[in-house]
């Protein structure tokens, strides 16, 4: 699942794994510090070094630097037939696509741009940020939309979950094998 900071992604991951069975959420290394009041495990929070040193030793998926912090996706562990849910910026989304081209991406927008700043400042972005995050979000929107399978716009997140949670269903059955 990939889209801009703020749009809500990790609202609707989180729904989607009470939703779905047999979905598991990857956490992701991150160089950003916590934010006020961000749960101890939403990231695995490392230095730069030890990031870097992870990079070197393949530990990732996927990795991208977004506004100067490194985030990456650590190689799951052998599946045990759950489906992975990444939660991840448009870099990582274009280079998850290429590699695993199985893979579904679901792009998460928001109703609008200015939405979208409101919803940076409630979770406590700092002005500087969100206008710096407003104009990456413009550019990703418009490139999300040609390697997206499926857009979600995020208007109220009990939707946006049922929403993803039936392109997932959906995928799931055109993919089970033919008995
Ligand atoms: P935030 O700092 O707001 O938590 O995250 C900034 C951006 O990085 C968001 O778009 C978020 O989805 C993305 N992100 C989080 N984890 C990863 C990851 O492992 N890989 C990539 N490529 N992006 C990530």
């Amino acid at each position: 699942m990939c889209g801009p900071g703020g749009v809500g992604k990790g609202t609707i991951t989180a729904g989607l794994v009470r939703e779905l069975g047999s979905v598991k959420l990857s956490r992701s290394w991150t160089t950003r510090p916590r934010r006020v009041g961000e749960s101890e495990d939403a990231y695995v929070f490392v230095s730069r070094l030890e990031f870097l040193r992870a990079v070197d030793d393949g530990k990732f998926l996927e990795w991208a630097e977004y506004l100067g912090n490194l985030y990456g996706t650590p190689a799951p562990d052998p599946t045990d037939g759950d489906d992975l849910i990444l939660e991840i910026d448009l870099q990582g989304a274009q280079m998850i696509k290429e590699n695993y081209p199985e893979s579904l991406v679901i792009a998460i927008e928001p109703p609008s741009l200015v939405e979208l700043g409101v919803r940076m400042r409630r979770r406590g972005d700092s002005e500087e940020h969100v206008a710096d995050r407003l104009a990456i979000a413009e550019r990703e929107i418009a490139i999300a939309r040609g390697l997206a399978d499926q857009v979600v716009v995020n208007e109220d997140p009990i939707q946006a979950v049922s929403a993803v949670a039936s392109i997932i269903s959906k995928e799931r059955s055109l993919r089970r094998p033919l008995t």
